[in-house]
């Protein structure tokens, strides 16, 4: 089945097309046919087409909205130009699957979308109104040009994390407001630390119900997740993707009266101040230089900048500190998985998270570390608390997400 991945945002659009069914998902065997990302949409667009491995083409293309992005990218993908051999036709793009970010408490799966399924994403614009509204919008387009009939599924970023126990996913503020509002933690990036899981469990050989790792997925955004016999029980993003570690541009958990402060001191509205705390902290905002990690790990290499060490530093240390409360919090655990540009590329931060974590029985081996960029095991052996370098691949499993609820079975 030619599944098209969709990641519709307000200004940009990712897609992949990727052949899977039950028998490639068996033997591993799915096949990427195409990715591409359309930016700066609304006016001249900027788009990067790759065919399979082949070359990526960059050039520019007038694209008001999502609806025209994706006309271009359905064009593209049946033209003899773009090289993809065996979809010559639009109806051999057999399904659409959409990354949707915020499926509150509602979606606790992937979901086939109806009409009723769609219109509770639109409704819950109220707790992502950055990325819903595009999500459904994405939806909506993909009606109009290939017609109501053609299957779509909806992947969603909080749903692996709906297994979160009340205690892990309520504040303690007053409870009414949780009733209200739906104010409480839903967490986010569940697509990736769901596949990551699943990967572990593929390398390690075990079944869903013996799996107790700790997932960490540093990319831009970055969260920690507990998982525990195969179930998220601890994330820690937020209600909003703005609690829990230091990230690229945000700067996690702080003092919630920080907030109040800082907008007294500085004369700004709190929407001005989620802003600051939202786009302006974490890595830039400590260095001041950028949110880059691979920047800053050169930089400091490079002129020993005393603020970019202290920004990697900071992170190194949230992150340990997660590790070791989510530890506690699950009666320990076999494995810490990396995920995430960070986690994928970067030796030095993994060792810098994981020094000093012997005593708990994770020991890292040097030069597994140093090898294993591409994925596999960093822990000397005999490590009671093992450590795995493990790519994720969201827009994989949305698309074998996407064949399982059109075959009406979706699992973890
Ligand atoms: P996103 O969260 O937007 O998908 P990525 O997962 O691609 O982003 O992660 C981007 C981050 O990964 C950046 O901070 C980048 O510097 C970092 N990164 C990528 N490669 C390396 C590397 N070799 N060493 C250190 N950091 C890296």
């Amino acid at each position: 089945m030619n599944t098209l991945v969709l990641n519709c945002g307000s200004s940009t659009i990712k897609f992949q097309l990727i052949s899977t069914d039950r028998e490639a998902m068996r033997q591993d065997a799915d096949r990427r046919l195409a990715r591409g990302v359309i930016e700066r949409l609304g006016g001249e667009a900027v788009l990067t087409m790759q065919a399979g491995d082949g070359p990526s083409h960059r050039y520019g293309a007038p694209l008001r909205d999502i609806r025209a992005a994706l006309d271009h990218i359905v064009r593209w993908i049946v033209s003899p130009e773009s090289g993809i051999g065996e979809v010559r036709n639009i109806s051999e793009i057999h399904a659409v699957g959409h990354r949707v970010v915020h499926g509150g408490e509602h979606f606790v799966r992937s979901m086939l979308l109806t009409e009723e399924t769609i219109r509770a994403i639109e409704q819950l614009t109220d707790l992502a109104p950055l990325h819903n509204p595009a999500n459904a919008r994405g939806i909506r387009a993909v009606q109009e040009l290939l017609g109501h009939s053609l299957p779509q599924v909806a992947v969603f970023d909080t749903s692996f994390h709906q297994t979160l126990p009340e205690r892990a996913f309520l504040y303690a503020i007053p409870y009414q407001f949780y009733r209200r509002h739906g104010v409480r933690r839903y967490g986010f990036h569940g697509t990736s630390h769901r596949y990551v899981a699943y990967r572990y469990r593929k390398i390690r050989n075990r079944r869903l119900e013996d799996t107790n790792i700790i997932t960490l997925h540093l990319g831009n955004g970055c969260s920690a997740c507990a998982i525990q016999a195969g179930k998220s029980i601890d994330i820690s993003m937020g209600m909003t993707p703005l609690e829990g570690l230091v990230m690229g541009t945000r700067s996690g958990d702080v003092d919630p009266a920080i907030d109040v402060f800082i907008g007294a001191k500085e004369g700004l509205n709190p929407h001005e101040v989620e802003s600051l705390l939202n786009k302006q902290s974490g890595l830039l905002g400590v260095s001041g230089l950028t949110h880059d990690m691979r920047e800053l790990l050169d930089e400091v290499q490079a002129n020993g900048d005393r603020r970019a060490s202290l920004a990697i530093e900071m992170f190194c240390y949230r992150a340990r500190k997660y590790i070791g409360s989510y530890l506690a919090a699950m009666g320990g655990a076999d494995a810490i998985v990396f995920t995430g540009g960070i986690g994928e590329n970067s030796p030095e931060i993994r060792a810098r998270i994981c020094a000093g974590l012997e005593w708990m029985g994770l020991s890292v081996d040097p030069d597994a570390n140093t090898a294993n960029g591409k994925g596999g095991a960093i822990h000397q052996p005999g490590s009671r608390l093992e450590a795995y370098v493990i790519p994720t691949d969201e827009e994989l499993l949305i698309a074998r997400d996407t064949v399982r609820c059109i075959e009406g079975e979706v699992d973890l």
